[in-house]
């Protein structure tokens, strides 16, 4: 996709920071990370929610990350992960293709990934539940 920055990225249009590459996979540094070692994987193809993308590939991006996960882990010794992926802008998806963080955490980084947690009530969660499988 013309206007795509991480398509460029894919196509070594613009550079970045490579960690891993494949046919069908490139992973390199996130340029604003949230912590050291913070890197995305993306697939090469301009694809853009996880909905999209094919199983066979999807599998190979999370043994990717899987794999990235552990070499930082050995690396740079952090104290846990976040692996994240934003759907959509409302979701927080800046860059509409698709990508995968892999976040390094420390204990008193001053990171915060949170939500604000809803209670709904029993009756409402069964319809939830049955909306979900009958679609
Ligand atoms: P999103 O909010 O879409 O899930 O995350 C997009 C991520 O891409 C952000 O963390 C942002 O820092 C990163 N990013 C945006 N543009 C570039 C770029 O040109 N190079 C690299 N390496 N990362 C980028
Ligand atoms: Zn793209």
């Amino acid at each position: 996709m013309e206007d795509c920055i991480f398509c460029k990225i894919a196509t070594g249009k613009i550079p970045c920071a490579k960690l891993h590459e494949s046919k069908e996979i490139l992973a390199f540094l996130d340029i604003a990370p949230a912590n050291k070692g913070h890197c995305l994987v993306i697939p090469k193809k301009h694809l853009e929610t996880i909905t999209e993308i094919p199983d066979a590939l999807l599998s190979k991006m999370i043994t990717a990350v899987k794999e990235l996960t552990a070499r930082i882990d050995r690396a740079l010794k952090p104290d846990g992960f976040n692996i994240i992926n934003n759907n959509k802008k409302p979701a927080g998806q800046l860059v509409p293709h698709f990508h995968i963080h892999v976040i390094p955490r420390f204990i008193n980084d001053g990171q915060e990934i949170t939500w604000k947690a809803n209670t709904f009530d029993g009756e409402y969660m069964e319809k939830i539940r049955q909306i979900i499988l009958t679609n």
